[in-house]
Parts: structure tokens; sequence; C-alpha cells
């Protein structure tokens, strides 16, 4: 198959990202780099892969008005053009396993293949949520032992392993809190967000039914204790606070705003997103949250984006726990594991909204999240923190002479380091030095979050980096950034070199073309 695709289009040497380097290629491909069109631009009608019988025209069965009238419009391809047709499209693609992923907030770490292998181990890979308990306890052990792990690990009191996302975990503790409040026959329904929080903060509390009201930062980027404490009333139900920040800061006040959050009758949910940067150092419970969400997908190395679902467990304190949904496990005083599954939880436990999700949880992410803490230990979970924190505050140092880093005079960063595009040269902006990087082999990292800095570029290596590898990323950052700081108008054009030049992501956000038309049928 050649590089052109069915509508005729085939990419020139400008497209393809060659510029002066010679003529373009008859194939259209670029040395290895091979062009590929979509699956239906490739396939022809009548080819199939496998050979079947012709099936009887008549179903024995009631089924016959339901037969089909013509041929699916499948592409019709061999095996070979269709292995082919997706490893050439896994090429043009980047993922952890090919370099840094630097995305702040998302902590793509590396994924251990001792996870893997742990869970595809067919006691855990093959489970069903419906067999009988007593086939399943090594199962309920790996939940028991996990959820123990991260009670003590954050100072809590108890764990809903159930939710599948971050996201989902906020809204979990959203509801423990409104369960709460419920049984104490409150209705308070504000819900207090920093500026600078995740778009999913109040997201979720919106749905969860509350009001959401901002609270500023101060100008070193932390929550403004006394605006915070200014909000405060009997109709606030809580705050949603992440620690570390969004802009990668300790908020070192935590504790003070938990004390007037519950002396005014409310609840702490913190967003644990970034537990990564205090995992083994800093238990959250002895700072006086009530809930938290852990995504097991960023801090305990689980695959995630393209590589596989999040899982994002929430950790109550002892006012939340009652309200926890179904279904949990319990070690009962026999030592035996139990999976909880009624409405009736005996003494301590109150009713409250169910369950988050149909069945136990996402059991492949448990096993893959308890293999990376036993396999760190308690030593190994601290450096985790340790080293996440040093290799940001790396590149924070190493750069900070020619990005400007907004935070970076109040002190060493957390696990990401934030630069903006402030000092780059007229016209330049955040977004040319992102597609800079894609020239450079590296993904971008976070660019325009968090929004209380202007042209924001949140970098997050993760403990999983070399030195040398960090190196090079920073090699890379800065001859950028002194591209841009001199005016090289050429960054407006990049990335040169990717299989597709830069797009026009307005008219891709106004205008998505979201169904393939066959343009050769048209014509
Ligand atoms: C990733 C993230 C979330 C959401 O987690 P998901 O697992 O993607 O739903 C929330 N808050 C912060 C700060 C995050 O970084």
């Amino acid at each position: 198959m050649s590089g052109v695709n069915a509508s005729g289009w085939r990419p020139t040497m400008k497209e393809a990202g060659g510029e002066g380097t010679g003529a373009p290629t008859a194939s259209g491909d670029r040395a290895l780099m091979l062009e590929e069109p979509l699956i239906f631009e490739l396939g022809s009608e009548g080819k199939c892969g496998v050979d079947l019988d012709t099936p009887a025209r008549k179903p024995a069965s009631g089924l016959a008005k339901f037969l089909r009238k013509a041929a699916p419009a499948l592409p019709g391809l061999t095996e070979p053009e269709t292995v082919r047709h997706y490893t050439r499209l896994s090429r043009q693609n980047y993922g952890i396993d090919l370099g840094p992923f630097p995305l702040g907030s998302c902590t793509m770490k590396h994924n251990p293949r001792l996870n893997e292998k742990m869970a595809r181990l067919p006691g855990f890979a093959d489970v069903h949520p419906l067999q009988p308990q007593k086939t399943i306890e090594g199962a309920l052990e790996v939940i028991e032992q996990l959820a123990d792990w991260l009670i003590k690990l954050t100072g809590m009191a108890s764990v809903a392993m159930s939710p599948k996302a971050g996201a989902h975990g906020e809204l979990c503790g959203l509801l423990c809190i409104r369960a709460a409040l419920d049984a104490r026959g409150e209705s308070r329904d504000i819900v207090l967000v920093p500026e600078s929080a995740h778009g999913t903060n109040p997201a979720t509390a919106a749905f969860a039914g509350f009001k959401v009201q901002s609270i500023p930062a101060t100008p070193d980027g932390r929550v403004d204790l006394e605006a915070l404490k200014a909000k405060l009333g009997p109709d606030v139900a809580g705050v949603m606070i992440t620690n570390p920040n969004t802009c990668g800061l300790f908020e070192p006040d935590m504790k003070a705003i938990a004390d007037a959050v519950h002396a005014v009758g409310g609840y702490v949910y913190c967003d644990g997103a970034n537990f990564n940067a205090i995992v083994g150092r800093v238990r959250p419970g002895d700072l006086g949250v009530d809930a938290m969400h852990i995504n097991l997908h960023k801090t305990f190395s689980t695959p995630h984006g393209g590589g596989g679902p999040g899982a994002g467990p929430v950790v109550l304190s002892e006012a939340l726990a009652p309200y926890a949904p179904l279904p949990f496990v319990t070690r009962g005083a026999d030592g035996a594991i139990h999976l909880v599954e009624e409405e009736n939880r005996g003494e301590g436990h109150q009713s409250a909204f169910g369950r988050m999700v149909a069945f136990h949880g996402q059991m492949g992410m448990f096993t893959r999240a308890l293999t990376y803490i036993l396999s760190h230990g308690n030593d190994g979970l601290k450096q985790v923190a340790e080293d996440a924190v040093l290799n940001a505050n790396y590149i924070l140092r190493s750069c900070d002479d020619l990005l400007e880093a907004p935070f970076g005079k109040s002190g060493p960063c957390m696990h990401e380091a934030l630069f903006s595009d402030a000092g780059l040269a007229d016209g330049l902006s955040t977004l040319d030095i992102a597609k800079g990087l894609i020239d450079e082999g590296f993904h971008p990292m976070t660019v325009y979050f968090p929004l209380v800095v202007k042209g924001a570029m949140l970098v997050e290596p993760t403990e999983t980096e070399s030195k040398a590898g960090l190196d090079r990323f920073i090699g890379s950052l800065r001859s950028l950034a002194e591209r841009a700081k001199a005016g090289d108008e050429s960054l407006h054009e990049a990335p040169f070199f990717a299989p597709r030049r830069r797009l026009d992501e307005t008219r891709a956000a106004r205008k998505p073309v979201l169904v393939w038309k066959d343009a050769s049928a048209e014509s």
C-alpha cells in the first residue's frame, strides 16, 4: 500500500515535515515512518481475512426477519494487512514506554512489568464479579490488603475501594459528606474550591448538588486562609483542597484550614491526585482531612490514559466512615475476609447512598497497585515521594534562569515544576514551546493549566526518570526557551517532524469532523 489514500491525497514533503530536504518520495512515506490511510480507505469490498463457508440462506430460527439485506460496511482486509495497519498506527503514537511523558498533574510514571505479571495471574485476571465468595478468597485478600495499606499510608479510618477514577472518587467523597449532613438533618449547600483547582473539583461539587464558591490564592500560589475563613458559615458543607496543590506547591495551612472548616461544622475533602509527592512522608489524616481520593493510576503506577482504566479509592475519616458506599471488605473476628454487599451493615454503619458501581471496582488496578506497594515497601514508597520532588526541583532550577517560574522564589516545588510564558518574545507562547517539544521527541508538558497562571507550563517528571533522561529533556526545553525568547518565528510552524503538522485546534474544536465519509463514493 502506498502513502496515497483513497481520496488521492498524498502529503507533500512540506506537509511531511521535510521541507527543503529533497523531493517528495513516490510513496509518500518518509524513511521507515509510514503514512497510513484510514482502515476504511484501505479495505476493499469482498475481501476477507478468513475462509468461511457460505452460510445457509435460511436461518432455522424465528430470527429470519433480522437477516441482513446487504453486506455490513466493514473494511475487507487480510490478516497481514490488518496487522500492519494497526502496527503502523501504533508507531505514530507516543507512550510512557517510549520516553518521558511530563504531563503535570497526570503523574505519568513507568508501569513496572512485575505489576502486569501479577495482574495477569488467572486467579486475578479471570475472576467474575458474580462468583461465589469462597471461590475468590485470594482476590478479596488483595482488595483487603490494598485497603489496609491505603488506610495506613493516609492515616484515615476506612476506605471505599470501588470508585473507578479520581473524579468518581470525588463524587463518592461528596456523597459521603452529603449523607453525613443528611444524618445530622442539615441541608448545607456550599462547597468552597480554590481558584487553582482541577476542573473536576467544581464539576463534581455541582454534580453532587452543591453550589461552588471559589477561594482566592495568595501571591505565592497557596489557598488564602483569611479569605477562606471569611467565607465559612452555617451553609458551608465543606471545602475541596488539593494538596500538594495544582501549582505543585504544598499547602502549609492545611491543618489550620481543616480546623476552621470543622469549627463551623463543615467537612474537608482533599483531592489526593498529587499524593505521589507526599506518600510515605505525610498522612493526610493528620492534617484533618475527612475524605480523599487516591488515583491508583497516578500514585501507584497503574497504566492510564490510553493504557488502561483508572481506579480512585476514597479514604474516609471516622466522621465519614459510616457513610461509605457498598460493597466493602472487612476482616471478621475469625480472621476471614467478608464482602459486605447488603444494606444491613451492622452497628455503627448507617444506610447511605448505596453503590458507586455495579460490582467491586477495578480488580486489575488493585492487583497492580498492591504489587507496586509491596515491591517498594515502606522505605521505597517514601523514596518515591522524595525522588519525584527532587526530579521536579532539578527541572525547576535548571530552567528558571530562562523560563519564568511564577512561584519559584517562594522556595522549592513539590512534584511538579511550574513555568509561564512571561518573558518569551512577543507573539511566541506556551503552545509554541509545547509543539517544539514534539519535534524534540518529547510529549509536551501540561499547558495552560492551572488557570491561575497565564500561559502555564506544568512539568511533572515523576520519580521514574533518570538524571540522564532529565538532562536530555532540560537540554531541549532550554533550547526551545532560548529560541522563543530570541523571537524565533519558525516555532509557530512546529512540529516539523511529526506525522502531522500543527493542527487548527480552534477549527477542530468548533467544527469537529466525527464521521468518516467515503470520498470516492461521492464523486
Ligand atoms: C487527575 C486529577 C484528577 C482527576 O482524576 P481522574 O482519575 O482523571 O478522574 C483530579 N484532580 C487532580 C488534581 C488531578 O490531577
